[in-house]
């Protein structure tokens, strides 16, 4: 085994200042995180200097993986020029130009610091063009943490089972009990509950808030028919859809809805637009994205940020975008579907009870033998769950960081004999048949 001293005296130490150690919820530890000391393309080099190939790359932000040079060179000539003003900038506008050029939905847009945010003035626009303030979504989908956008997340079956009907809870304790009165659960792929629901309370849902292939839930793949029932019920009842793209922008060059055709009202963006910088997006027809305007004395909805649109942020974003060309996103996908297709191989070839789901540059490995189509079917029971980390364990004396909770990624960097490597481990640890009967 590979040592691991170092990171685990950081954690001994971040104990003293963070509550069980640290300080983001999404950090995996098994049974201490690894920290990080540097990024070289596709790898992570750890404190205790393990070269680790990192498919998590910042949970899927960093395209081009680590310390890329184009992104380097466009922020190191902005730090000595001012790094916030609070004037705008020419780079605000650069970024804009790109994204509308190349996401059809995008005819306007609004810059924010990070998902959640962009997913919260998403909800907030919706509402103020409908004058509605329920909202519709996906069972098990993560948003971010806005009340309304995480509500019912992280559901387990009860001792019955699952309810037919998912019951949007508030997440977390002491939540307002109203935010379940306005949010509205659908089952991914389910088009009849799809259209029972929104039909029920048409008149009081602004928006249906869709990620087109929800990661969190399953990294799972739309049908067409739950696709075309929701544009048309979204449609018939003037609901707005709004896909948040934030973690799927990265399927492809005009982002992920296009591939499946969903057409959004309004998308979401996030994490590869910002080229390793905090960066959200929130863009849209440009009718409803008027709900920004400031030409009204009153506008109806008020959007600002101290750090939005920071220069920083836009530059590296812009240098990232740009080098994502055609071509860029016909490569990375390619070598997706070279290790989706070697690992359903490896999978077949030994009668194994696993599944991947995934499009382009992700993918994700279920200890499931079917592919789940819904958050129900991808949610792990305790055993499964021990099977992941087991695996994200395997892999990583392989020198592999796979996340096991989490949609896992390929970087611009990655080269064929990376490819083979997870190929590799994956195939090692299906034929060392670890079960938790034999631990
Ligand atoms: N929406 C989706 C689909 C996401 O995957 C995430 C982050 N994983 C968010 C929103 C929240 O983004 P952030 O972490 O930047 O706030």
């Amino acid at each position: 085994a590979s040592a691991r001293s170092r990171s685990k005296h950081l954690f001994d130490r971040a104990k003293g200042v963070f509550t069980d150690g640290t300080t983001r919820a999404s950090v995996e530890r098994d049974p201490f995180p690894i920290y990080a000391q540097r990024g070289e393309g596709a790898y992570l080099v750890d404190v205790d200097g393990n070269r680790l190939l990192d498919l998590n790359n910042n949970f899927t932000t960093l395209i081009h993986g680590h310390g890329f040079a184009h992104v380097s060179e466009a922020v190191v000539d902005l730090l000595r020029l001012g790094t916030c003003f609070a004037n705008p900038t020419e780079h605000e506008i650069a970024l804009a130009e790109l994204l509308t050029a190349r996401i059809p939905a995008m005819e306007r847009v609004r810059f924010v610091n990070s998902g959640t945010e962009a997913v919260m003035f998403a909800i907030k626009a919706a509402r103020a063009f409908t004058a509605r303030p329920a909202i519709a979504r996906i069972e098990g989908a993560y948003h971010g943490a806005y009340d309304w956008a995480e509500a019912g997340q992280g559901v387990s079956p009860g001792k019955d089972g699952w309810d037919p009907i998912p019951i949007p809870t508030p997440t977390y304790r002491g939540t307002p009990s109203s935010v379940a009165d306005e949010v509205h659960l659908l089952r991914f792929n389910d088009v009849e509950g799809l259209e029972r629901r929104l039909s029920a309370a048409s008149d009081r849902i602004a928006c249906v808030l869709i990620d087109p292939m929800p990661s969190r839930a399953g990294l799972l793949h739309p049908e067409p028919t739950f696709i075309e029932a929701l544009s048309e019920t979204a449609h018939k009842y003037g609901i707005l859809i709004v896909a948040d793209e934030v973690l799927n922008l990265r399927q492809g060059y005009a982002g992920a809805s296009p591939r499946y055709g969903l057409k959004p009202d309004l998308v979401t963006a996030g994490k590869i637009i910002g080229g390793g910088f905090p960066i959200g997006a929130i863009g849209g027809r440009e009718e409803v994205m008027r709900v920004f305007g400031t030409e009204n004395a009153r506008p109806l909805l008020p959007q600002g940020g101290t750090f939005s649109a920071n220069p920083v942020s836009m530059a590296a974003g812009l240098a990232a975008m740009e080098a994502m060309t055609p071509d860029a996103f016909d490569r990375l996908e390619a070598m997706g579907e070279r290790l989706r297709a070697g690992l359903r191989a490896s999978i077949a070839s030994r009668d194994a009870r696993f599944s991947v789901t995934g499009a382009a540059s992700l993918f994700r490995i279920h200890p499931k033998r079917v592919a789940p189509l819904e958050y129900r079917d991808a949610h792990l029971s305790a055993e499964e769950a021990w099977i992941m980390r087991t695996m994200s364990r395997y892999f990583l004396e392989a020198g592999i960081l796979l996340p096991y909770g989490a949609a896992a990624c390929l970087s611009t960097p990655m080269v064929h004999s990376d490819i083979d490597r997870i190929l590799s481990a994956f195939d090692e640890f299906l034929e060392a048949k670890i079960g938790p009967e034999k631990e």
